[in-house]
Formats: C-alpha cells, structure tokens, sequence
C-alpha cells in the first residue's frame, strides 16, 4: 500500500498499489517483484509480446511462476471483444474434464503493454477479484495507476469503475524504444496538466470545491520536469522517458488519492476525449488519447490567455497569471516538437470546444465562459489562433504508416 500523509481535509491517501518499479532494465526484476504470486496469467499483444512480454514470460517460466500466457493480434483496442478473450483465456479447464469442477484460475494477471493492454486487463481483474499488475511498454498515458477504464463498447465508449494495478514496472530501456507517435501521445498528456491545475484551483475558489495542494504540487512539479526535459524526447534521451514514465504514473495516482480526477484532467481532458467520442460515434478508431489532450491543451491555453486579457476578474485572473509562464513555455515547445494535429476541420473543432464542457460534469473555463454567454463566441474565434499558432503536420501527415 502507498500512503500519503496530508493537510488536507481528507488528512490521509492511501491506494493499494504495492510496487512501482520505474528503473532501466526493470524488467529482469520482475519474478522478485512479483515473488508472492506462483500462477501468473500473463497477457501481451503481437507487439508487446515481442518488445518485452517474451522476455517476461521466459523470466516467468524460469522461476517456476507462470501460469500462462495469451497473446491477442495487434493493435488490441480495449474492446469487448478482447475483454472477452482475456476472460476465456484466464482459465485452463481440468484434464480429465470433471462436470463438478470450475476451471484451473490463475493467482494473479500480469498487463505486458501500455493504455490498450492495461485497461483491458484491469477491467478482467477487476470482475474475476484477482490482482493485476502492468509491465508497461510505452510512457503514453497516465492510465498505469488509473482506477477506471476507459473501454469501446459497440459504438460507445463507455469509463467502468475498475481497480489499481498492485504492480507498474516501467522498464526505461523497453519504454526509450517505444513507437515515436505513443512518447509523443504521452507527452501530450503530461503537458495537460497546466490546464487541470488551474481549472481546479478556480473552481476551489468560485465554488469551494475540495482540493489538495499536496497532490497538486506534487503533478504540477511532475509537469514542470517533464516540460523542461520534453525537448529530448526526440532523441528517446532515458532521462526524459523517466520523466514523463514518472509523472504519467504519478497523475494516475493523484487521482486515486483525491478519489477524483481533478488533479489530471480538466478543460484539455473534456476537449480531447471529445474528439476520441466524436470518432467513436461515427464507428471509426479513436486517435492517440495524448495527441488529443494535447490539441485541447493549446486550445485551452489559448481561452484562457484571452479570459486574462478581457474579463476584469479579481478571483480568476492572478490564478491565470500564475500559469501563464508555463503556457509560454508550451508555446516554445510545440515550435521545437512539432505535435501532430488530429483534427483540422473548424466545425469539428469548435464543436467539441461547446459539447467537452458537459463531457462529464466539471466546472472548468468552459462553464465559465457558457455561464457568461460567451462560450460559442470563444470557440469559434480560437480555431483561427490555434491553427495559426499550434498546426504544422497533421497526425495522418507525420505518421503516415500508423495503425489505431
Ligand atoms: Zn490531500
Ligand atoms: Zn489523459
């Protein structure tokens, strides 16, 4: 269990998490880390498999704790139907087969992959009561200490409560190699933050909302080290993937402190997963979750550098001006990484600035400038800033070979 001892009104967090291994060549310790389990049910795709899982299955086999192992075609979405195969899979029936017996379950499932292959596993853990953990193969998204799954159900996309993995190992050699489009996404994510703080902090101070400084400092500091060391990620440089490995992990676990996903996701969150939905709605695959945030990032950044120009607000200003260092520092960034846009077309864009703001319910910049009757007239004119200032390339462009 990690605890958090805390000056917050909740005084204490704790999650059941037991490990969270993030070093290089992390995987080689996995049979110590994992010492108290003797039937581990091990699950990769095509690709994980290849990058990490048949090392960690050969580990496994060796110390005499694999159970087995499933394997599903790449890319796997974290769909019903895999959720179902992980399921099948979870068993071995008896030989001889005995009418009164249940099949042969494993002591434990072990997630060899990153966003798809966690929240598959995680769902599957969650329902069978066995303990799950993740080696994860690529920093790119804060998913690996989530308690929730985001999963594709039909033409839905649908977030289940779920539990928090027992055991994150991060191998920052495997993670340093991992496809450029997943560092990117995950880098995305983390820079999101900024905007997840803030929007947090007005509405502790408009609304009275709980909130922990304890854990926001401890994701804005997280944010800040990955902003400083972003410009290496081209460069698969191992420290920077310790970074962003690091403050992924540790947004996941904000949430599951506070009970609340207010320290890593707000306006750029409710923009960004509404793209995802808007695809998911038409019956086509989502895009990179963190290439998404990273639009509604900008996109945010840019309402609220305008709210700090024309609205003479005594509360929400200097919370802005706080910030507005760091959106400086983003705006650098972007000129120097390059993040592939998803979506270009204005409709598109300005629809999912007006329909993120009731994506979940959440005061954030959107509420506030709804509330003020503005809302539309913000939307509509931050496309032209935002293409003119954030677009290079867009994701089909830069990444032309990308599958899911
Ligand atoms: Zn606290
Ligand atoms: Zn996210």
């Amino acid at each position: 269990m990690i605890e958090l001892k805390c000056n917050c009104e909740k005084h204490r967090h704790e999650i059941p998490t037991k490990v969270i291994e993030v070093s290089e060549h992390a995987i080689e310790k996995v049979p110590a880390i994992l010492a108290d389990y003797h039937r581990i049910f091990m699950v990769a795709d095509e690709n994980t498999y290849e990058v990490a899982g048949r090392r960690v299955e050969e580990l496994l086999r060796a110390s005499g704790q694999l159970s087995h192992t499933l394997i599903l075609p790449s890319p796997a979405l974290p769909n019903a139907e895999n959720i179902g195969k992980v399921l099948i899979g979870a068993g071995i029936d008896t030989d001889p087969y005995d009418i009164n017996a249940f099949s042969y379950n494993p002591d434990y499932i072990l997630g060899v992959g990153s966003g798809s292959i966690n929240d598959t596993v995680r769902m599957v853990s969650y329902r069978l009561g066995l303990e799950y953990g993740i080696v994860g193969t690529a920093p790119s998204m804060d998913g690996y200490a989530s308690v929730v799954a985001p999963l594709l159900n039909g033409r839905a996309k649908i977030v289940y409560n779920c539990t928090i993995a027992r055991h994150i190992i991060i191998d920052l050699n495997v993670n340093a190699e991992a496809p450029m489009p997943l560092l990117l996404a995950g880098l995305g994510d983390m820079v999101g933050k900024y905007i997840a703080l803030l929007d947090w902090e007005i509405s502790r101070d408009l609304n009275g909302e709980y909130y922990c400084g304890t854990v926001a400092d401890m994701v804005l500091d997280a944010t800040n080290q990955v902003s400083e060391a972003a410009p290496y990620l081209k460069d698969r440089d191992i420290e920077t993937i310790r970074r962003v490995s690091n403050g992924l992990i540790l947004s996941g676990e904000g949430i599951a402190f506070t009970g609340s996903s207010r320290p890593a996701s707000g306006t750029e969150h409710m923009i960004g997963q509404t793209f995802e939905v808007l695809d998911v709605e038409e019956g086509k695959v989502p895009n990179l979750h963190g290439i998404e945030v990273a639009m509604g990032t900008f996109t945010a950044m840019e309402l609220f550098r305008r709210v700090y120009r024309e609205i003479d607000d005594p509360v929400v200003r200097p919370l802005i001006e706080k910030y507005l260092p760091a959106f400086d520092r983003l705006e650098a960034l972007q000129r120097d990484l390059q993040l592939p846009f998803t979506v270009t077309d204005k409709d598109r864009f300005v629809k999912a600035i007006i329909k993120g703001r009731t994506f979940r319910v959440r005061y954030t910049i959107l509420q506030y400038l709804y509330d003020r009757g503005l809302l539309e007239e913000y939307a509509n004119d931050v496309y032209d800033v935002v293409m003119k200032k954030y677009f290079y390339r867009t994701f089909k462009e830069q990444f032309p070979d990308w599958e899911a």
